[in-house]
């Protein structure tokens, strides 16, 4: 139909839309968890094809970029470990020494979502563990999920399902993992800043998306509130208590996606370094909101709610972890407190 890869430029096969207008076809395929994988435009894989258009060499574009974006084949990003607080990601074991041609790499990993079924991961690992910024320790490394010594452990058991290929979060034990040097991404050193290039967008896309999941839930909340009937001709939608959480859901759905598409347009217009506090304001409100709306919605629903036989008790689960994952909520409000309390000499940092 024409519509494949629309967050990508028109140069690698995609359609070539801006942040902002990818953010509305993102708000609609949020509506079903299919939609974004049906477009080739979910995480981690769009986070990587963007690293990769961005960073890969002619050949690794030719052996990794190619087949990704024709969806012929699937990759994760491996970066937290078990070990340390994900939160502060400079903070890592997973090493990768140099031997001969090959780095060897040796690490723990978990939460690497959507290895089962991948074929390659991106991983961060130390390679210049003397440098003397923490940012400037890790590289980025493609690592064929074929190579010996890349040791899945298990799917993680998630919010009561144990997760299956593209839905899953593995752990991952590196132990003598060794690739080629030129399997590299951008320089050596540099894996945090290719890593901060990739959030600004992707968080766009998952608060679009979020967005979708919201309107989805709004809607199912006004179909029952109207139908479902307390006593004859009276339905729930009577209560003024229902009302509330309709007019309130409205008001921040609506809020939510006007931040959103602003946040967007200034990542187009000036990057995504100069929409630091608005890609935080973004992450821990709609995150926020989607979690009240779904709430309310599973609440109107009552015992139906929290069975199986909506959608509703599967985004419940599945999106709490929009709070925790590219940054708990506590991390984006202390970067916004701090931005927002410099000019009045406060260093929220110190
Ligand atoms: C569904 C899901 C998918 C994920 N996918 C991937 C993936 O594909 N690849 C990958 O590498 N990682 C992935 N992650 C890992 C994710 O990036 C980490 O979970 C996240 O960075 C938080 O790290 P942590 O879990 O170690 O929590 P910690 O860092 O241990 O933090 C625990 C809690 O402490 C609080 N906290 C943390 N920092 C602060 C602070 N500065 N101030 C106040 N409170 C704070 C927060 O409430 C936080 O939830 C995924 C996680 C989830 C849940």
């Amino acid at each position: 139909m024409g519509l494949w890869c629309p967050q990508l430029p028109e140069s690698v096969g995609g359609l070539g839309l801006s942040l902002a207008e990818f953010g509305r076809v993102s708000e609609e395929l949020g509506r079903t968890p299919m939609g974004h994988y049906l477009f080739n435009c979910q995480a981690p894989d769009a986070g990587n094809l963007e690293i990769l258009i961005e960073h890969a060499t002619p050949e690794q574009k030719e052996t990794w970029l190619a087949p990704l974006v024709r969806g012929e084949i699937r990759s994760c990003f491996s970066m937290t470990e078990p070990e340390h607080a994900g939160s502060n990601p400079v903070w890592m074991s997973t090493r990768a020494a140099k031997d001969g041609k090959d780095y060897v790499i040796n690490g723990h990993k978990w939460f690497t979502s959507a290895a089962d079924g991948a074929a390659f991961a991106i991983v961060m690992a130390v390679t210049n563990p003397d440098a003397p910024s923490p940012h400037l320790r890790a590289s980025q490394i493609i690592v064929p999920t074929n190579t010996p010594g890349f040791n899945r452990v298990c799917n993680t058991p998630i919010m009561g399902h144990a997760g299956e290929d593209y839905t899953s979060h593995s752990e991952i034990r590196y132990e003598n993992c060794r690739v080629p040097q030129k399997n590299l991404l951008g320089e050596e050193g540099k894996g945090f800043a290719i890593a901060q290039h990739r959030l600004g967008p992707g968080r766009i896309h998952h608060c679009m998306r979020w967005i979708g999941i919201c309107e989805r839930a709004f809607e199912m909340m006004c179909e029952h509130a109207a139908k479902r009937l307390l006593s004859p001709g009276k339905p729930l939608a009577t209560r003024q208590i229902v009302q509330e959480w309709i007019a309130e859901s409205r008001a921040e759905i609506n809020a939510s996606r006007l931040m959103v598409l602003d946040t967007a347009a200034k990542i187009d217009r000036e990057g995504s370094r100069a929409a630091r506090l608005e890609i935080s304001l973004i992450k821990f409100f709609v995150a926020g909101v989607m979690q009240k709306v779904l709430d309310r919605a599973i609440q109107v629903h009552g015992g139906l709610g929290i069975t199986d036989y909506t959608l509703l008790s599967h985004w419940f689960r599945h999106e709490r972890a929009a709070r925790i994952y590219d940054g708990p909520d506590e991390v984006h409000k202390t970067v916004v407190a701090r931005m927002m309390l410099k000019p009045y000499g406060v260093d929220i940092s110190a």
